[in-house]
């Protein structure tokens, strides 16, 4: 029995989302449901799972399994608007379906139970920026987070204005704007990234969806800790950050704490296991 508890976590994860999948099915008489929980819940399993075997690219193999799927299958073939305007667009319309469900989940409750695992291991947009040559920040970190907010601002009222304005053939509108406002994300996370010389300047400064992230992933029963009688503060985890946490504080108000996506560089560069 002890040589599978080292297995229990992707054995879990997978459990969780196969009862999200079984009773999404169940209860909206969709089996596409059952498909995208199942396909997502084996996409993060499999990350788990090697990472446990130590797999240097664990993490990568769940984000671009799970990011791509989203990216090419749900938005460009099912034409759903993903982002936070298919979101606003939903929300708007009283449906409760595709991106409502998916916010809810990955985005809003979610964070609740595993802050930001979907910025680690989902996301389609840090899916490529993660490619890039600045895994950990050669620069010090700007005071720009405010303009999260205004991206936050921009798309609410953007799709305020098409409801207000009672536009015809709003779903061809949002598939465009998915289309636009992807091209526009990865063109603005490229650019950022060589200029701060940070992989993940566009997830620290721009991204929208951190205004729901941040203050959920605050109370996250998911978190790295720190065990205080195997530190030395030697200072590598810190080095090796892509978001800056200082992972050797414990309590929720550590700094850059509502940033950690989960990557685990920290845990597996921690010379004494502390972590
Ligand atoms: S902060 Fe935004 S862009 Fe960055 S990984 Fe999270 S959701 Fe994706
Ligand atoms: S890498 Fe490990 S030992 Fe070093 S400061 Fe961080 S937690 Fe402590
Ligand atoms: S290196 Fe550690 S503290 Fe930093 S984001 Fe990754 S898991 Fe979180």
């Amino acid at each position: 029995m002890r040589k599978f508890k080292p297995y229990l976590p992707p054995v879990c994860c997978l459990l969780i989302f196969e009862a999200v999948a079984v009773t999404l099915w169940l209860t909206k008489h969709n089996l596409f449901y059952l498909f995208n929980f199942t396909y997502i819940g084996c996409s993060l399993s499999l990350g788990l799972f090697l990472f446990i075997k130590k797999h240097r690219h664990a993490r990568r193999v769940a984000q671009l399994l799970v990011g791509s799927y989203m990216l090419v299958y749900l938005g460009l073939i099912c034409r759903e608007n993903m982002q936070i305007e298919g979101f606003w667009y939903y929300l708007f319309t009283g449906v409760f379906e595709a991106a409502t469900i998916h916010y809810a989940v990955a985005k809003i409750f979610g964070p609740l139970l595993f802050g930001r695992g979907w910025c680690g291991y989902a996301c389609w947009t840090a899916m490529v920026l993660d490619f890039l040559p600045y895994r950990v920040p050669a620069q010090p970190r700007k005071k720009l987070g405010w303009l999260r907010y205004v991206t936050f601002a921009a798309s609410l009222i953007f799709v305020g204005a098409l409801f207000f304005a009672k536009v015809g053939s709003i779903e061809r509108i949002m598939f465009w704007a998915f289309l636009v406002g992807n091209v526009l994300y990865y063109a603005v996370g490229v650019a950022l990234a060589f200029w701060f010389k940070d992989n993940r300047a566009f997830c620290k400064y721009i991204c929208p969806i951190t205004v729901f992230l941040k203050p959920m992933s605050y109370f996250s029963l998911v978190r790295i800790r720190c065990d205080k009688s195997k530190c030395v503060s030697c200072g590598k985890c810190q080095k090796v950050c892509p978001m800056e946490v200082d992972v050797t504080d414990n309590s929720r108000k550590r700094k850059n704490g509502t940033e950690c996506i989960l990557c685990m560089e920290c845990v597996k560069n921690c010379p004494k296991d502390a972590l």
